[in-house]
């Protein structure tokens, strides 16, 4: 995606426990940013959507005449021609709602009356892919190619191609955590047993190492495996196997240059990489073909800090329909 011949735009990124906004310049340079607690229900969303966006327009002392658009990425089956969005579970979405319709006009009234108001044009996506778009425009590569690979509460993958997000024919690209790691293994909730999902998330981890306490399961696991425990040292070895296998499922499929690790569980940060290369170079030793595709190099995690879905929903913004 070019980001060259814009202006302003804000980006949101609305997940199940917060919102996260941020205001993009007309470089493509992220500014300031906002984080808002999520409420569930579209009304709620609506509201929150607009507070950010109107914040944002505040502090930087810009009219909406000088916003490109404001893009939203959110979890759910979004429909980023029509602007609507319908099961997203997370935010107490059920049916269809014209939610780029709905922001637009909520802000338009909150702006009512200041200089250069008027509507403003909301666009839809889904949250992997804004968050894909996002990481290929923080690394410098807005043309390039890049896949997100999200470790959160499941596991899939947003894809940006030659620059531009496949989104697969049904929308459906990149949902690798339901591929079959093995076969009769525990159930998942899509029907099958076995998916790789199951092994390579938060929520694997979580059933993987209950352990006391109230440390988040993967920061948990990754210190007692770092104190030596054998059992840690095991299950984090298996997980990291799982994730590797994530990886060379989008490397093996798209050779896209970059995987970059985001969600949750990447916030384990440098540990993370760490075990997961050490897998994708022990596979490398095995097999030359592997080894020549040099897969430990390309797999990178999300810039810290800087909230990448926010980032890449303001590029969605930017993007002419
Ligand atoms: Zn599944």
């Amino acid at each position: 995606m070019r980001t060259d011949d814009t202006g302003w735009s804000v980006g949101l990124d609305i997940g199940g426990t917060k919102t996260l906004a941020v205001l993009l310049d007309p470089t493509g340079a992220p500014g300031a940013q906002v984080r808002l607690p999520t409420e569930r229900g579209a009304d709620a969303v609506v509201d929150t959507a607009a507070t950010a966006a109107a914040d944002l327009l505040a502090r930087a002392d810009l009219g909406a005449d000088q916003l490109t658009g404001i893009g939203i990425g959110l979890p759910g089956i979004v429909d980023p021609g029509t602007g609507r969005v319908e099961h997203a579970v997370n935010l107490g979405i059920a049916a269809g709602v014209p939610l780029a319709d709905l922001v637009s006009r909520a802000l338009d009234g909150r702006l009512n009356g200041r200089r250069g108001s008027g509507p403003v044009p909301v666009r839809l996506e889904n949250d992997l892919n804004a968050a894909a778009l996002g990481a290929a425009h923080l690394r410098g590569d807005d043309d390039g190619d890049l896949a997100f690979l999200a470790l959160g509460t499941g596991l899939a993958a947003g894809l940006v191609l030659d620059g531009r997000l496949h989104r697969g024919a049904g929308g459906a690209a990149g949902e690798i955590g339901h591929l079959i790691y093995l076969p009769g293994g525990r159930p998942c909730p899509c029907g099958q047993h076995g998916c790789l999902e199951q092994y390579a998330s938060g929520s694997a981890l979580r059933a993987a190492w209950p352990g006391p306490g109230d440390r988040p399961a993967p920061v948990a696991l990754f210190e007692a495996a770092a104190a030596g425990d054998p059992a840690a040292l095991g299950v984090q070895q298996d997980f990291a196997e799982a994730v590797a296998t994530a990886v060379r499922v989008l490397l093996l499929t798209t050779d896209v240059a970059h995987v970059v690790i985001g969600g949750g569980v990447s916030e384990l940060g440098a540990p993370l990489l760490q075990v997961v290369r050490a897998r994708l170079d022990h596979a490398a030793g095995t097999s030359r073909f592997l080894a020549s595709m040099r897969m430990a190099e390309r797999v990178d995690l999300a810039p810290r800090g800087v909230p990448v879905g926010a980032v890449g929903a303001a590029l969605v913004g930017r993007k002419e329909p």
